[in-house]
């Protein structure tokens, strides 16, 4: 097992109105996060994941996101007044109207993140983990490495640990990058040309299938053998979506 740890820092100011003591009061810090990737090998390059990419990745949507940003959570008593809906160009409460023309950054939890109802160190823990999960995923192909742990500290006394509950397993990676390959390499057939590939073939020929599509054999056997009613059932709704948005569609 490997782990690397991408760290960062940023500025923003939350408040936490629904707890008793200061934390209600609007109030900032400089917020420090360490993120960190584990796998269970290193890959040819005698590397767990190209780390540049996926720290690039972060720190951009931290620093456009949450840098000097105000964190509350949806339920502030303040969110009423910023009259977050209100359409363009309709008028505004001088609270909103003031935060508009400062061009103040918001970031509200329990809206821009619905997993998370407040912005106390735990939710920005959990917010960083559920980010740092999608640009992993950008950030390389393979399918065994994992977020498995974010850790955020608001001030020297203070800080919060979110922690994967669901490592992926050797075998559910393994699984997981056929899948991933399998959906590449039949995912452009449609249903009932699928469906014929791979059904009116029995398991011994999955050989032949992988020869004709020129994929690997793992990838042939794990459709015919495994999720072919799942790829033909995801392919068929890909389909019917299809035909109905054209049927649905005006003649102009
Ligand atoms: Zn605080």
């Amino acid at each position: 097992m490997f782990t690397e740890t991408v760290e960062h820092t940023w500025e923003a100011g939350h408040s936490l109105p629904h707890l008793p003591g200061k934390c209600s009061s609007l109030h900032g810090h400089t917020w420090r996060a360490s993120i960190t990737v584990a796998g269970p090998s290193l890959d040819q390059a005698g590397i767990l994941v190209e780390f540049g990419a996926f720290k690039q990745r972060m720190r951009d949507w931290i620093d456009s996101r949450l840098d000097h940003s105000l964190m509350l959570g949806a339920g502030d008593n303040l969110i009423p007044l910023l009259d977050l809906d209100q359409p363009a160009g309709e008028p505004r409460s001088p609270l909103a109207a003031a935060f508009i023309e400062r061009s103040q950054r918001l970031f509200v939890f329990g809206r821009d993140f619905p997993d998370a109802p407040w912005p106390s160190v735990e939710g920005v823990a959990q917010l960083l983990a559920h980010h740092a999960h999608t640009r992993l995923e950008q950030a390389t192909t393979r399918r065994d490495v994992y977020i498995s742990q974010v850790t955020v500290r608001e001030t020297d006394h203070n800080s919060a640990t979110w922690h994967n509950p669901d490592p992926p397993t050797a075998a559910n990676a393994t699984a997981s990058a056929v899948r991933v390959e399998a959906t590449r390499a039949f995912g452009n057939l449609p249903p009932d040309v699928l469906r014929e590939l791979l059904t009116a073939t029995a398991p011994q020929t999955a050989a032949e299938i992988a020869a004709q599509m020129g994929v690997p054999l793992s990838v042939a056997r794990y459709c015919v053998d495994q999720v072919y009613a799942e790829v033909v059932a995801e392919q068929q709704a890909k389909f019917d979506h299809e035909i109905a948005q054209i049927l649905d569609t005006p003649d102009k």
